[in-house]
């Protein structure tokens, strides 16, 4: 039954596997058809996590970039500029600011008499002070001639409570002298780093002055305010192009005020900071330097001369390197003075210092760029420390970036999109382990899938299945079974039941879901038979007319759980059998049993779930029930094995035993464990010196010619037991073409089969040699007298040789008879309470008169009180009577026969003794074998067929003992016949 069952199991589950086969090869050819789309895609993805990120922070863009402005450090002081500083040497001497103009005036002569290329006064004159200083000082811009003045954008509250901005102009009489007009308004980043400079500043009035930079520039040029054009890209100072770029991000603008100023489309001057605050040093005069002519002449011809306040009074902002001097953390621990700005801004435009930036576009592709390699570094990164190589992987990568931004930043002056290119990379990470964890769970998924439903392997069948037989028909083996009309098995659901297998006619309802029954099944098969229903309440069509149909309801199931029902309908006069209905309702369980168990793997998913792989919660409860179907075969493979009618031996091409079945454990007389780790050709004799060759054939056919061997052996002795050994070899792959890995032998018992054979084998030696010798006598001498006259005398004695051969003839074949019967196990023993002594007596009187006849004595020395015996009384009288006719037999006149009897500590045993001829030492093996006798000159008169001893040994061994015999030529022989003293004789298997 288990057995049937498991074939049903095996039949469905191969059914199964085919179509989750397909489902899983389709599933991983999707598979492997994306991956480089997928990973194309999360390359974008983290692209655009980048591009969002640094349009989100633009903070973290300005910090990077300040970041390799510090990185490259200091640059070389430019010569062609000179800062004359009011510093705090100047306030000592002249006092707090402002200063009498005249001072500055005087600064300035003294100035403009070393020639310099252009002057940029720094410092706001929008107040008239006295006539005479405000005078002087016009003059002496004028005679300089190439004194740029500064003007300054604010904005002011006004009395409507608008604010407007307004320029603070330079008085007008020094914008006349002067050169040129800049504005000296700084633009601070939302950090309140001054970064950039707006070229142009314009008031709501719409009067427009360049940055004091560019104005320092055209005059240094000696070029008009006509030469300053602006183009979409660019400000042009004559021949010299200053690249801008306008506002698009939302930096807002400040002036060094901190009164925000609203600008449109400003077009705005990266300065090129060449370092911190004090980095014009040996290019600074002070004012009071310059008035005390403690000054090189020379070293301000042709330069830029920028006069502004150093000390603490005028506008101080932080640069990107003020960060880096701050030990303390402190950002304004040494901001730079306005006219240090104006300095680096004048030195860009100079030097051209001009920095490109890469567009929101390139920025996103250099994103891409970036997150593709680390796709790539992730992906080649593999094999032993995966982790550390990814992670070294990826920190070669930013180190990578940071080295590229880094050049590009001091060789090419190109700023990379550092932020959106390390946002991508560290974006990218993630993605990738995200999208590997879904692929291994997926992959886990596929493979838990393969597992459920090709599990072949637990349970090898060597049955082909055709695919025509796929489908269990379950309901049609019942049928036949119980000689039904109709059946359904139906499985239980939570609103009442769904068709399983249906068989004969169709069930009524059967179409829609869930099936209700008209009535509860039946618990019991009895009940089920006691009162069953009319079959036309459950099956609608295919029901034969004219019939009274019946149907019994068997409720099915397992531990206690409600799995279903079935229903079978029968004729009424004829009703299947409780055991049939039984066994019906048996395989109808394991049935139901079984698909209610695939039915929960085979659960439903969303289209959008099926993409994704199952949660961890749904692999466990996988496993466990994969754990559980595991188990369950290893238990069936088990007890199979267990079960075996043949012993199995599973050892390695060595021979050395790593299973042996409990069957196999009996066959060597040893415990399981026991036969582990012995050499199979040891126990089964092959590898004795004598079969060294048969061992070597044995060991080509199994492990070169890949084909099984087939031996028979012999087990034990007395009796010995004969077995065919099967060997074959195991090996590797589906179609065991792949290496040898071990050996599988199987050992059954052919014993009975021999004996079988050997008994055919006595029946034509009977025939063919022992019956032939008297028929031959009887027909030659019945021929004779036929043909020739004799005497009466002569024909009496005739007739008496032919008597004598017929009657030779006659025991011969009752004798074979005898021993067949008993072989054959067709004569049961009749145990019964022997007394020895008494069955002694009377076989001995019988053979009294034989034994005088011979001029021998029977001597009898039976011991006392001897225990009685359970066994055959007739076959015991029949086998002594047997050795003693033997010893009359075979002794000279006047000697004597002894009969003893006697125990030992197990056994009882009758001897018989004799001083007759003796056996010789190299017959003495060969006496109990049917028909034998020994081939002696004096024997010949004595009859016999060679069948009494083989009698004798088979009635002490039906007996559970044996036979032994002491003999020696001319002295005379012992035979003993020994038997087990224990209550229970057991009988002879
Ligand atoms: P048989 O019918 O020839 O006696 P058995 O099977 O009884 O056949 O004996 C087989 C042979 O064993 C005999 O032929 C005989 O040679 C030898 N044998 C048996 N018993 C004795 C004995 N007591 N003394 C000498 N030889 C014996």
């Amino acid at each position: 039954m288990p057995l049937l069952c498991f074939l049903l199991d095996d039949t469905w589950e191969c059914m199964n596997r085919r179509l989750a086969t397909i489902k899983i090869k389709g599933q991983l050819e999707r598979q492997q058809l994306r991956p480089a789309a997928q990973l194309a895609a999360l390359a974008l993805l983290a692209a655009a996590f980048g591009v969002v990120v640094a349009w989100r922070a633009p903070g973290l863009s300005l910090q990077a970039r300040d970041a390799l402005v510090r990185t490259r450090g200091v640059l070389v002081a430019p010569d062609d500029m000179v800062i004359v500083a009011i510093d705090e040497a100047s306030i000592a001497r002249f006092g707090r600011f402002p200063w009498s103009r005249a001072v500055l005036a005087n600064t300035l002569d003294k100035l403009a008499a070393a020639q310099p290329r252009a002057i940029a006064l720094d410092v706001l004159f929008s107040e008239a002070t006295n006539e005479k200083d405000d005078a002087a000082l016009a003059a002496a811009i004028k005679r300089a001639g190439n004194v740029i003045v500064a003007a300054q954008l604010v904005n002011q509250n006004e009395e409507r409570g608008e604010r407007r901005a307004t320029w603070l102009h330079p008085q007008s009489a020094f914008a006349q002298a002067a050169a040129g007009i800049g504005h000296v308004n700084l633009a601070l980043d939302r950090d309140g780093v001054a970064r950039t400079i707006l070229l142009r500043q314009i008031d709501d009035a719409a009067q427009a002055y360049w940055t004091m930079a560019i104005e320092t520039t055209r005059v240094g040029a000696g070029l008009t305010s006509a030469d300053l054009r602006e183009t979409p890209e660019a400000v042009n100072i004559g021949a010299r192009v200053i690249p801008v770029q306008f506002d698009s991000v939302n930096l807002s603008v400040a002036a060094t005020n901190d009164a925000p100023v609203e600008t449109v489309r400003a077009a705005r001057l990266a300065i090129d900071y060449g370092g911190p605050a004090g980095a014009f040093a040996v290019q600074t005069i002070s004012v009071t330097d310059v008035l005390d002519g403690k000054f090189v002449a020379e070293r301000l011809r042709g330069k830029y001369v920028l006069i502004g306040a150093t000390a603490a009074l005028g506008d101080r902002v932080v640069s990107p390197f003020t960060r880096a001097e701050s030990a303390d953390g402190n950002q304004n621990a040494a901001p730079l003075a306005g006219v240090e700005v104006l300095a680096h801004a004048l030195n860009t435009i100079l030097r051209a210092r001009f920095y490109r930036e890469a567009s929101d576009g390139q920025a996103f592709w250099l994103a891409v760029l970036m997150a593709a390699l680390t796709v790539g570094a992730l992906t080649l990164a593999q094999g032993r420390f995966a982790g550390l190589q990814q992670l070294g992987a990826i920190a070669a990568l930013l180190f990578g970036v940071w080295l590229t931004a880094y050049f590009a930043f001091v060789h090419w002056l190109i700023v990379l999109p550092v932020v959106p290119m390390l946002a991508a990379c560290g974006a990218t990470v993630p993605l990738v382990l995200l999208r590997r964890t879904l692929l291994a769970s997926g992959q886990l998924d596929a493979r838990l899938a393969e597992l459920t439903n090709d599990n072949g392997a637990v349970l090898p069948s060597s049955v082909v299945i055709l695919p025509s037989q796929l489908r269990p028909q379950p309901a049609a083996l019942i049928a036949r079974l119980s000689g039904a009309h109709a059946v359904a098995i139906l499985a239980r659901t939570p609103s009442g039941y769904r068709l399983l297998s249906d068989y004969g006619a169709s069930l009524a309802g059967a179409e829609s879901e869930p099936i209700a029954l008209p009535h509860a099944p039946c618990a019991s098969v009895g009940e089920a038979l006691a009162r069953p229903s009319a079959a036309t309440e459950y099956f609608e069509t295919g029901v034969p007319r004219g019939m009274f149909l019946r149907a019994a309801t068997l409720k099915l199931e397992a531990a206690g759980t409600d799995l279903g029902a079935l229903l079978v309908a029968f004729n009424a006069a004829e009703p299947p059998a409780v055991a049939t209905l039984q066994l019906c309702r048996e395989l109808a369980t394991h049935y139901v049993a079984l698909l209610s168990h695939d039915a929960g793997q085979a659960e439903g998913r969303g289209w959008l779930w099926r993409w994704l792989p199952h949660s961890l919660a749904n692999k466990g409860q996988q496993l466990a029930q994969l754990q559980q179907r595991f188990l369950r075969r290893a238990g069936f493979v088990n007890r199979a094995l267990h079960s075996m009618e043949d012993g199995l031996l599973v050892c390695g091409v060595d021979g050395f035993i790593a299973f042996a079945n409990p069957r196999a454990a009996q066959i060597f007389g040893l415990s399981a464990t026991a036969l582990q780790g012995q050499e199979l050709f040891d126990l089964t004799g092959l590898a004795q010196p004598a079969s060294a060759n048969e061992l070597r054939d044995v060991l080509t056919r199994l492990l070169i010619e890949r084909a099984p061997v087939e031996r028979e052996i012999t087990i034990g002795e007395a009796p010995p037991r004969y077995y065919c050994l099967r060997l074959a070899a195991v090996c590797e792959g589906i179609e065991q073409t792949g290496a040898v890995t071990g050996l599988v032998a199987t050992l059954s018992d052919i014993t009975r089969q021999r004996e079988l054979q050997q008994m055919k084998n006595d029946v034509m030696a009977l025939v063919t040699h022992e019956l032939r010798t008297p028929l031959t006598a009887i027909q030659g001498m019945s021929e004779v007298l036929a043909q020739h006259e004799f005497t009466a005398a002569q024909q009496r004695e005739m007739h008496q040789a032919i008597n004598d051969e017929a009657k030779r003839l006659a025991r011969m074949i009752d004798e074979y008879l005898n021993v067949a019967r008993l072989e054959a196990g067709a004569q049961p023993l009749r145990r019964e309470t022997v007394r020895v002594t008494t069955l002694l007596e009377r076989t001995l009187l019988l053979l009294e008169p034989l034994a005088r006849a011979r001029g021998l004595r029977l001597v009898r020395r039976f011991a006392p009180n001897l225990p009685q015996l359970l066994g055959d009384a007739d076959l015991l009288g029949r086998a002594v009577s047997n050795l003693v006719t033997n010893a009359i037999k075979y002794s000279e006149a006047d000697g004597e026969v002894v009969i003893e009897t006697g125990t030992t500590a197990n056994e009882l045993f009758i001897k018989v003794s004799d001083q007759g001829c003796g056996i010789a030492a190299d017959e003495l093996e060969r006496i109990f074998e049917k028909f034998y006798r020994v081939p002696r000159i004096e024997e010949s008169d004595a009859p016999g067929t060679g069948l009494g001893l083989p009698f004798v040994r088979e009635v002490a061994e039906l007996h559970g003992g044996r036979v032994t015999v002491a003999s020696e030529s001319g002295i005379g022989s012992v035979f003993t016949i020994r038997l087990p003293l224990n209550d229970a004789i057991e009988k002879k298997s």
